[in-house]
């Protein structure tokens, strides 16, 4: 339903969370957020997360209580289509590493109303998503990732691009994510970081609307399912084309166009809305 993604040199977590209430508008079911701490320079970076059932406010107080916090991430606000509107199918959803230092997991804290749980395992996030649409192919690419070994928490379609990811990752994220998306069928906007690069958030659309915001301060790059959701931040919008891959960082960004050819897209001055 809705996406904010971010790449800043501060605490971005209040802009993802203001975004999304930005968006409440259109109606959603659960929200989360996800960051990597060692964006700011944590000494023991990982991946965070919250996410709730209930209003996006609540999801705020969640944050600060468990400090979640980190200059990179992604939030979303979940209208479900596959799995039931429930604390373990809201997004971001993570893939689970193996091994040691896989990063760290905070889990999904009760909140005041008692609408949050911890949902999943204790198990260390690798790659964090979020989704807006529907793969229709899902359930053939579950399949095949649980005959890899990939366990799945969640019954959305999401959980699977996540585990997709993973299984592709050989260094660079934004390969990773190209080599996912040409096996999805169906419609997608995402927003994804890795563990391992706690530098960059890369997103990419194909029948779903996603767009890229310029910062005006701390070099902040956005992304974002519609410019509303930036509205206070920035107004200065790139509207991404169908097939688009993109890599947000501090400071710049990179578009490649559906063929993979690097590509210019326009910033555009939005009208700002309150
Ligand atoms: N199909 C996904 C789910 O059910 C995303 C739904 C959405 O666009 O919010 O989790």
């Amino acid at each position: 339903c809705g996406i904010v993604g971010a790449v800043s040199t501060r605490n971005i977590v209040p802009i993802l969370v203001q975004g999304l209430q930005r968006l409440e508008y259109r109606g959603y079911d659960s929200c989360g957020v996800a960051v990597h701490s060692a964006s700011l320079g944590a000494k023991q970076g990982g991946l965070q997360r919250a996410r709730s059932t209930a209003r996006v406010s609540e999801l705020m107080d969640q944050v600060k209580a468990d400090h979640i916090e980190g200059g990179i991430g992604i939030a979303h606000t979940r209208w479900a289509t596959h799995g039931a509107p429930a604390v373990h199918n809201a997004h971001p959803h993570f893939s689970h590493g193996t091994g040691a230092g896989a990063g760290v997991y905070t889990g999904d804290v009760p909140n005041k109303a008692g609408q949050n749980e911890k949902a999943t395992p204790n198990k260390p996030g690798r790659v964090a998503l979020v989704h807006n649409g529907i793969i229709e192919n899902h359930d053939e690419l579950r399949a095949a990732l649980q005959a890899k070994g990939y366990e799945f928490l969640s019954q959305t379609d999401t959980e699977v691009i996540a585990h997709l990811v993973d299984s592709l990752y050989n260094g660079d994220l934004f390969e990773a994510v190209k080599a996912a998306i040409v096996q999805l069928h169906g419609a997608y906007a995402i927003a994804v970081f890795h563990k391992d690069e706690p530098h960059r958030v890369i997103g990419a659309r194909a029948g779903s609307p996603l767009i890229l915001g310029v910062g005006k301060e701390h070099s902040e790059t956005f992304l974002a399912s519609d410019a509303m959701a930036l509205a206070g931040v920035t107004d200065q919008i790139v509207y991404l084309e169908e097939g688009d891959v993109v890599d947000i960082q501090i400071g710049k960004y990179w578009v490649q166009d559906r063929n993979h050819k690097a590509v210019t897209r326009e910033v555009k001055t939005v009208q700002a809305h309150s």
